[in-house]
C-alpha cells in the first residue's frame, strides 16, 4: 500500500511525568488516515500531523452510529525495543466488526503495515515507565452527509496513538463489582461481539449507577434469561472454581477478547483445565458458599488482568480470595505482561517488533 507521509513541522512536548499520564488524555504528533468511497474502495492512505477533522453535521456516524474500533498497545522493553502483542488479531476482529456493521472491510495486512509505519515515526512517544504503554486506537466511521438510515457510501479509517499509564489507578488491587440486574449490555443476534461505540454508550448507565454505589464495574448477565454471566465492565471474565478455570463461551453477546484468548492459551500451557461454557451467577454463588470459588478476574488489553475481590449479587456479598490477587490471576498477569514488556521469552510467538 502506498502511504503518503506528511510530517509535522513542530513536535509537541511529551508529558514529562509519565506517572501522571492517565489513560487516553494525550495524543501523539501524527495519525494515519484513509478514505473509502463506494466505487473506489479504500484509498488515499496517509500519515499526517494529528489534527481536528471536519465533518458535515449530517455525517451519518453522528446520527445512526455506524462506527467500529479496536484497541491495542505498543510496549517498550528494557532494551528499548518497541513491540506489539498479537496485532494481526486486532485487524482480523476489526473486519468481523465491519461485517456486522455493514462497513466495507479493510485489508488487514495493509492496515497492520500502516500501523507499523506510524509507530516507526512515533516511537519516541512510547512511554519508558513500567506498566505504561502507547495505546493504539484504530477506528472507522461513516461520513456521508445524509440523515437517513442505510449503510453509508463514505467512510474514514483512522489510527490515533495515546501514551497511557496503567489503566486502573488502584493498580493490581482487586476491584469491587456488582451484578447488574436492571440494565443489559447485549443480546444474541445483537452486537455484543462487535467493538462498536453503541455497546459502550448503552453500558454507561450501569457504570454510572455502579460508581454512585461506590463500585468500580458491573457484572453483566445475559439479556434474555438474566442468569448467565457475560462480561465485567468492558472486560471478559474468568472464574477459578475448585482449581478449574472457567470463562463464558462466545455465544454472540460476548466480545471475543484477545486477552481472553491469550489467557486461555497461557493457562492451558501451564497445565490448568480451562472450560469455555455458560455459567450462571447462581452457580458462582453456590461455589462461593461451598468454599470453592478460588478466584474471579477480568481480562482486557487496557488492564491485562483485573482481579475481582468483592462481588455483590442482590443482598449477597462475596469476598473473593480474602480480597487479594489469586495464584492464577498473578501467574497470568506476570506471564502476559512479561511477554508484552519483553521480560520473559515469548514462547507463543505473539510479539511483533516495530523496526
Ligand atoms: C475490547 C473489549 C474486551 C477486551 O478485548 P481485548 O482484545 O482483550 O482487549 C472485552 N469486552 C469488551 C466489551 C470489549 O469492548
Amino acid at each position: 500500500m502506498d502511504i503518503r507521509i506528511e510530517l509535522a513541522e513542530t513536535l509537541k512536548d511529551k508529558p514529562a511525568d509519565e506517572s501522571k499520564l492517565g489513560f487516553g488524555h494525550y495524543f501523539t504528533d501524527h495519525m494515519f488516515v484513509m478514505n473509502y468511497d463506494t466505487g473506489e474502495g479504500w484509498h488515499d492512505a496517509r500519515i499526517v500531523p494529528y489534527q481536528n477533522i471536519s465533518l458535515s453535521p449530517a455525517a451519518m456516524c453522528l446520527h445512526y452510529g455506524q462506527e467500529v474500533f479496536e484497541g491495542l498497545k505498543a510496549y517498550r522493553t528494557a532494551e528499548g525495543k518497541i513491540q506489539l502483542f498479537r496485532p494481526e488479531e486486532n485487524f482480523k476482529r476489526l473486519n468481523q466488526s465491519n461485517k456486522r456493521m455493514i462497513i466495507p472491510e479493510i485489508n488487514e495486512d495493509d492496515c497492520l503495515e500502516a500501523l507499523m509505519k506510524l509507530l516507526e515515526i512515533e516511537k519516541d512517544w512510547v512511554p519508558h515507565t513500567d506498566g505504561a504503554a502507547l495505546y493504539i486506537r484504530p477506528f472507522i466511521f461513516a461520513t456521508d452527509p445524509y440523515v437517513g438510515v442505510r449503510p453509508a457510501d463514505h467512510y474514514m479509517f483512522m489510527i490515533i496513538l495515546s501514551p497511557s499509564g496503567a489503566y486502573y489507578s488502584t493498580g493490581l488491587n482487586p476491584v469491587k463489582i456488582y451484578v447488574e440486574n436492571n440494565y443489559v449490555r447485549a443480546v444474541r443476534g445483537g452486537t455484543g461481539f462487535v467493538k462498536t461505540a453503541a455497546n459502550y454508550a448503552i453500558s454507561l448507565a450501569g457504570q454510572d449507577e455502579a460508581h454512585k454505589q461506590n463500585y468500580e464495574q458491573v457484572l453483566w448477565l445475559d439479556g434474555v434469561e438474566r442468569k448467565y454471566i457475560e462480561e465485567v465492565g468492558s472486560m471478559n471474565i474468568f472464574f477459578v472454581i475448585d482449581g478449574e478455570v472457567i470463562t463464558p463461551e462466545l455465544t454472540g453477546s460476548v466480545l471475543p477478547g484477545i486477552t481472553r484468548k491469550s489467557a486461555i492459551e497461557v493457562c492451558r500451557s501451564k497445565g490448568y483445565k480451562v472450560t469455555e461454557r455458560r455459567i450462571t451467577i447462581q452457580e458462582v454463588a453456590q461455589a462461593y458458599d461451598d468454599g470453592k470459588l478460588n478466584e474471579v478476574f477480568g481480562t482486557g488489553t487496557a488492564a491485562v488482568i483485573s482481579p475481582v475481590g468483592h462481588l455483590k449479587w442482590g443482598e449477597k456479598i462475596m469476598e473473593i480470595n480474602d480480597n487479594k490477587i489469586g495464584t492464577v490471576s498473578q501467574m497470568l498477569y506476570d506471564t502476559m505482561t512479561g511477554i508484552q514488556w519483553g521480560k520473559i521469552e515469548d514462547e507463543f510467538g505473539w510479539i511483533k517488533e516495530v523496526k
